[in-house]
């Protein structure tokens, strides 16, 4: 029996009831109701009965998988999780909604502003250049801005584990995880989740209590041939498949009831017609701003004596896209105050993508995915789902925001959070009592 406290399954809403008068049945639908959740009380272990401590939490990344791909018959493993556990109707990516920022934001709590990795591609003055393909810049700890979750646990005297997740290879806080690799995309998922089960099985005291787990699959075939294609749903099979070798392993080890499993995403992925693309270069010429991001979150810094020309050229509405100052940038964003966001951003349409001149030759033809679009899109919309000994049962949530899955993982975790952008209440109704 699945054990439902969310929002969404209200009895009253049945529809083998829905023909009939709700006031002769709601008493009996009431009673109904009421015996359903003291059966669920009864034979569900996580519901309301208090949390036993778990052996580990895995904070696993599907990059780029959206809200609306769950529970569509292709993602047995993740179907199950949201059944049993615990998802949020949707997780708000925050701004710019690229893959460096959120996924350093769902480990600090902050947003890209306050975290100091407000692009995969930026400027900082002391810092110079930072490009998340580039190794140095990415493993430099003065990019990443207060501490993320894995170096708060190994500072509290337990371990962690990252098998990759922006920001791992930095000693960010003067630690790094216990074990962490260089992000290899060639490093086949089947063995990185073998690598986390490897670790799992490390004696008590040394086993990691926080492990993270990426896969990229889903995010490259979304930009390459557009969400909800052929290959889309197959990559989502896949690491889906990946998730299901994970959850055999630890039932294997007798620890399917002793491990979180929190899986995230860290924005969703809008189509991009063939021909939608504007050119860096229109919207200013060189000669007056420099670029300093392409794609969709697109920045410019006016060349010296060029400030008011530059800004009368950009700032403002235009065809598929809006530009603003950092300093007027919509509120709702919460950007613009980081010495790394550039003087001027340009937001692009949801569906248009910004690339520099030199590049639109050798782009691919036909449909294509990205993302990078305003996070209040229900394109951009994110996935939340876990499940565990922390977690109750069949709880629906409503949207959360990114930055709620920190102080939630702190809480988990026992370790005290940094100071950060997230609301403690958010996620509370998902934890099963702490003892
Ligand atoms: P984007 O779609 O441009 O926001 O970037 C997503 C891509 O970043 C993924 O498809 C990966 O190939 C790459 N990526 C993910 N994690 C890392 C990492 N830790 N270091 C370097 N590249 C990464
Ligand atoms: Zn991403
Ligand atoms: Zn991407």
């Amino acid at each position: 029996m699945v054990c439902a406290s969310g929002i969404h399954r209200d009895p009253l809403k049945s529809r083998s009831l829905s023909t009939s008068p709700v006031h002769v049945l709601r008493p009996l639908v009431l009673a109904l109701a009421a015996a359903t959740l003291a059966a669920c009380a009864s034979t569900s272990p996580h519901s309301t009965a208090p949390a036993t401590p778990a052996a580990s939490t895995i904070l696993i990344s599907i990059d780029g998988f959206r809200a609306n791909a769950l529970q569509r018959g292709h993602t047995p493993n993740l179907d199950s999780l949201a059944r049993h556990g615990v998802r949020a109707e949707y997780m708000r990516p925050s701004y710019p909604s690229l893959t460096f920022p959120n996924h350093y934001t769902l480990v600090t709590g902050l947003r890209p502003d306050h975290h100091g990795i407000v692009h995969n591609t930026m400027d900082d003055p002391q810092l110079g250049h930072f490009n998340m393909d580039d190794d140095v810049a990415t493993a430099t700890a003065a990019w990443w801005g207060s501490e993320p979750i894995w170096s708060t646990v190994e500072k509290s005297g337990q371990r962690a584990a990252t098998m990759f997740w922006p920001g791992s290879a930095a000693p960010i806080g003067g630690v790094r995880p216990t074990e962490w690799r260089p992000f290899d995309d060639k490093f086949p998922g089947a063995s990185r989740v073998d690598a986390v089960l490897g670790w799992l099985d490390r004696p008590e005291g040394v086993r990691p209590k926080l492990i993270t787990l990426y896969f990229e699959d889903v995010d490259h075939e979304e930009h390459d041939h557009g969400p909800g294609s052929a290959e889309d749903l197959a990559a989502e099979t896949r690491v889906d498949g990946y998730i299901g070798r994970l959850r055999a392993g630890l039932a294997s080890r007798g620890l399917a009831d002793r491990v979180n499993i929190v899986v995230v995403s860290d924005h969703g992925m809008a189509p991009v017609a063939e021909g939608h693309t504007v050119t860096i270069e229109d919207m200013a010429s060189p000669d007056i701003a420099a670029n300093i991001t392409t794609g969709q979150s697109v920045g410019f810094r006016p060349l010296p004596g060029h400030e008011a020309e530059a800004t009368a050229k950009l700032v403002g509405r235009h065809d598929h896209y809006e530009c603003w100052t950092k300093e007027t940038l919509p509120a709702r964003w919460q950007y613009g105050t980081s010495p790394r966001v550039p003087p001027i951003v340009c937001q692009m349409d949801e569906g248009w993508d910004a690339v520099a001149r030199a590049k639109l030759a050798t782009r691919s033809k036909g449909p294509r995915g990205s993302h990078g679009f305003d996070p209040a899109l229900p394109s951009m919309r994110a996935l939340f789902v876990a499940d565990g000994p922390s977690f109750r049962d069949g709880v629906v949530l409503p949207p959360i925001d990114n930055v709620d899955v920190y102080p939630m993982l702190a809480r988990v975790l026992g370790v005290t959070p940094m100071p950060n952008d997230g609301n403690p209440e958010a996620l509370a109704g998902a934890l099963r009592p702490t003892p």
